[in-house]
């Protein structure tokens, strides 16, 4: 199967506002860095394109989107409306990011879908926005993309939709949209909200409503995830799904805030992690739709993406960073946070496996939730 980017150059003037953890370059980064690494030819790329009003109105409640779109316009918004739609907050920022950004990922992750249908293997990795609710943004999320590349698939038959989501943070947006449907199970692993956010969701009780009760999987975890726990974690749930649902099509949310150098997440994954973690779905699932996700520190995000690009278009991992790949990384604007020796990330690709022990508490929590999910 030949393997797409859905990406664009576009994204480089649709940034968050100058403060925000979204600020950074990530797709324009990304390009730039496969291009300089070898990684990418020109004809693997198919250029991101806007979502119909149609297809944001699959998730969306119309009068959001009418003011989003008037916000994007008038470059402000009324009190009333920022309460409503909590829009213009510090959370949720007005920017060329805000609609124009949003609806070109949303765009991308159907195209991503429409090319899977195609027989094709896409990757969007603008996409993953699994905050956003049907009529308000959270979480810096304004569309929700996946949910709506759920409902493109549900719109041309599909009966059994399996969502996936490896993003540190728990997918909101995207279960409670779903929450009542027996067509769609929702499985995520994330940071506990008893410490996280989005804090109110996300817990392992949350189970589904629809007819078949247990159509959606919570798995909650400590602080400090290593790559063992991750996998430990991503497999046995992966047991579990597949015990009770058996997906026609699958959607995968790639988020890199769970990676050590992220600094809005407590796990503690290197992208070797990520990567084990992606040929595991792949494995147990076959080939699905991979979208992108939260991702905050722009180099450890670049890196990681790269490592799943280079599985999903059946390329060697390079051991090192060649010097062109280095100055791309080296030219991003971006202070780190932590003291920390982070030159290793100008080096090798792959970093080394982030290990260590699957904590009693982890292995009781997967106990918990099979003991959940079969009664
Ligand atoms: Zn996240």
């Amino acid at each position: 199967m030949k393997a797409k980017l859905v990406a664009s150059y576009a994204y480089r003037s649709l940034r968050y506002t100058p403060n925000h953890p979204l600020r950074i370059p990530r797709v324009s980064l990304l390009l730039d860095f496969l291009k300089a690494m070898e990684l990418l030819e020109e004809e693997e790329v198919v250029e991101s394109r806007n979502a119909s009003w149609e297809e944001l109105r699959l998730f969306h409640t119309e009068d959001y989107l009418m003011a989003l779109k008037r916000a994007d316009e008038e470059g402000r918004v009324s009190r009333e409306i920022r309460e409503r739609y909590n829009l213009g907050t510090m959370e949720n920022p007005l920017s060329p990011a805000m609609w124009k950004g949003s609806v070109l990922a949303t765009g991308s992750s159907v195209q991503a879908v429409q090319l899977f249908l195609e027989g094709k293997l896409a990757f969007n990795p603008a996409g993953g926005m699994h905050h956003a609710y049907p009529d308000k943004a959270h979480g810096f999320c304004f569309i929700n993309d996946p949910a709506i590349a759920i409902k493109y698939l549900m719109e041309r038959g599909s009966k059994a939709i399996l969502y996936i989501d490896l993003d540190a943070h728990h997918c909101d947006g995207v279960q409670d949209g779903f929450y009542q449907e027996d067509r769609v199970f929702t499985f995520s692993i994330h940071q506990s909200p008893e410490y996280a956010f989005p804090f109110n969701r996300g817990f392992l009780e949350e189970r589904g409503e629809g007819r078949g009760k247990g159509f959606n999987l919570n798995l909650p975890l400590p602080k400090g995830v290593n790559d063992r726990e991750f996998l430990y974690v991503l497999e046995k749930g992966l047991e579990m799904v597949l015990d009770v649902f058996k997906p026609e099509v699958y959607v995968l949310q790639l988020g890199t805030d769970g990676l050590k150098e992220d600094y809005l997440s407590k796990f503690e994954l290197s992208n070797w992690g990520l990567l084990m973690a992606f040929r595991l779905v792949r494995e147990a699932l076959g080939e699905g739709i991979y979208l992108g996700g939260g991702g905050y520190h722009p180099l450890a995000l670049a890196r990681a993406w790269a490592l799943v690009w280079c599985e999903l278009s059946n390329r060697q991992i390079p051991e090192q960073i060649n010097s062109e790949g280095r100055k791309v990384l080296s030219e991003v604007n971006f202070e780190e946070f932590e003291e920390e020796d982070r030159s290793y990330m100008f080096e090798r690709l792959l970093d080394r496996p982030r290990e260590g022990e699957v904590r009693t508490e982890v292995k009781k929590l997967c106990e918990r939730a099979k003991a959940l999910l079969y009664s």
